[in-house]
C-alpha cells in the first residue's frame, strides 16, 4: 500500500513576544486635593503648595500633606495661582 504523506503546509506564526512597555499616561502621584481626581506628577505639570497655602485655598481636612507640602495636580494648582495673584512671577 503506497501511502503518500501529504506535506502539510504548516504557516507557523512567530509569536515575537511583544515587550510591552509600560505606558502610563496617567501619572503615578495622586493630587492631594480629595475633590480631584487627577495626577500630580511633576512631567504632568503638578506642584507642590505649603501647607498654609493649601488650608487657604481648600481647607483643612479637604486634601492630604506629605512632610508641610502638599502635592496638587497642574489644574488644581492654575485655580490656586488665580486665587493667590500677589505676585506675576512664574
Ligand atoms: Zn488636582
Amino acid at each position: 500500500m503506497g501511502f503518500k504523506a501529504k506535506a502539510r503546509k504548516n504557516k507557523v506564526k512567530t509569536t515575537t513576544d511583544g515587550d510591552q512597555k509600560k505606558k502610563s499616561i496617567s501619572g503615578e502621584l495622586p493630587c492631594a486635593i480629595k475633590s480631584c481626581n487627577r495626577f500630580a506628577d511633576k512631567r504632568l505639570g503638578g506642584r507642590s503648595l505649603s501647607f498654609d497655602d493649601a488650608t487657604e485655598m481648600w481647607g483643612s481636612g479637604n486634601f492630604l500633606s506629605t512632610k508641610g507640602r502638599v502635592r496638587v495636580c497642574k489644574s488644581c494648582y492654575r485655580s490656586w495661582k488665580k486665587e493667590n495673584k500677589n505676585d506675576d512671577m512664574y
